[in-house]
């Protein structure tokens, strides 16, 4: 399956529930630079924003909800969904306890899971990237007892250990395989709830990844660039005084913003063909790559950078700027936020159960897909037909091929043009 550009968690997860690109969803990175504040922002953990300040078009859940207010709907771990007034049962993306106590919901949905034996006071602590397999053990154990007690129509659960440990140990590496077994043990005792529950005859599974993988043995450093040419400019001890341009790190690519608005033009032109030379830099894309990449231009989306650099297989892009080399260690064994056409970059995707023809085989399928087909399964459709048809990503579709239902027939339906 092909994520959406570029290949990261926020990004992905949020084109996987509403079947729109990043430039309609509005989530471009899993960190950017708000020009108009002056500062980084992360998406990374949902200790910043509710889901509605970012998410500017409707999710698959906002739909199930919209049809039948008495649909039941959960996501736990899943990104950016925090204060969402669709789902019913929420325990939020984070890595700090603080957040999980605060915007998990109702707002006694933890205390009335450790009544159940479920040590949510250790979320936070359990969420660090070694740990995370613990995590995963409490956002499995938490979608079993949704399952046994609420019975949702719609449940998202993210797992993290199979990410955390391919960037600590890296891709097929043992540690990495493990969290891959661990993983499917975990869903198995979802599927195996399910059955106890009675619903395995009307449940439809849907098991994804968000982005594919790459090990990575060295990091490019586009601000030692930027310090170069004098767009960042230190004093002495190295304290930034000021900037015309940075880069925000995106793992398998970076983010160039230029912040001089009265040479920006001229920064531009001199720093792409800088960056496109530097050794591990796969393309550097500007404003008129973007739209057909399924990203807005920076006016459209003033978070929107305006260049970004992307990586080759095998490097990542930091932010480090010392002066030293214009290249360094990789700071993890493994990465991804590369081009998600690249067949290294290609993630995951398996759908079961109700509904689902057995043996279907997909050879185009994109992140993009997966909201349209779930709702075709509540009987309805995505508000929109999202643009980009034509361009180097397409959009969204309803995977009818895997599909085992009657014809809808408003698709079967032809206009006859007089
Ligand atoms: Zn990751």
């Amino acid at each position: 399956m092909e994520a959406s550009f570029p290949s990261l968690t926020w990004v992905s997860h949020t084109s996987m529930v509403t079947g729109a690109f990043p430039r309609e969803t509005g989530v471009l990175g899993n960190a950017i630079f708000n020009r108009s504040l002056g500062v980084q922002q992360s998406f990374y953990g949902d200790d910043v924003f509710n889901k509605d300040d970012i998410v500017k078009v409707k999710t698959i859940y906002d739909l199930v909800k919209d049809r039948d207010p008495t649909s039941v709907t959960a996501a736990i771990s899943w990104p950016l969904t925090r204060g969402s007034e669709s789902l019913d049962y929420i325990v939020p993306e984070s890595l700090s306890q603080a957040t999980y106590n605060k915007y998990s919901k109702p707002f006694d949905f933890l205390a009335e899971l450790a009544r159940n034996d479920i040590p949510t006071e250790r979320w936070g602590a359990w969420s660090a990237l070694p740990q995370s397999y613990r995590e995963d053990w409490l956002t499995a154990s938490t979608a079993k007892y949704l399952i046994k007690t609420k019975k949702p129509n719609l449940l998202l659960v993210h797992f993290l250990v199979t990410d955390s440990f391919s960037h600590l140990y890296g891709a097929g590496s043992t540690e990495g395989i493990w969290a891959h077994e661990y993983v499917d043990g975990l869903i198995k005792g979802i599927v195996d709830s399910i059955t106890d529950a009675g619903l395995l005859d009307s449940t439809t599974f849907f098991i994804v990844s968000d982005h594919g993988f790459t090990n990575v043995h060295k990091s490019i450093k586009p601000n030692v660039l930027l310090k170069l040419r004098g767009l960042i400019r230190v004093d002495r001890d190295g304290v930034v005084l000021s900037e015309d341009a940075i880069t925000v790190m995106n793992h398998g690519c970076g983010f160039v913003y230029v912040l001089n608005l009265e040479k920006r033009d001229q920064i531009i032109r001199e720093i792409k063909p800088l960056l496109a030379g530097l050794e591990g830099v796969k393309a550097v894309y500007g404003v008129d790559d973007f739209d057909k990449l399924g990203l807005p231009t920076p006016v459209l989306n003033p978070q929107m950078p305006d260049l970004v650099v992307m990586a080759d297989e095998g490097y990542m892009i930091t932010e480090e700027s010392d002066l030293i080399s214009l290249l360094g260690d990789a700071h993890y064994s493994g990465t991804h936020g590369h081009d998600p056409q690249e067949p290294w970059m290609k993630a995951l995707f398996i759908a079961s159960g109700a509904n689902i023809a057995r043996g279907v085989k997909l050879t185009d399928v994109t992140v993009r897909d997966i909201a349209p087909t779930i709702a075709r399964l509540f009987n309805t459709k995505m508000p929109a037909t999202w643009p980009g048809q034509g361009g180097k990503y397409r959009a969204g579709r309803v995977l009818t091929e895997i599909l085992d239902l009657p014809k809808d027939p408003l698709e079967e339906f032809q206009p006859t043009i007089p």
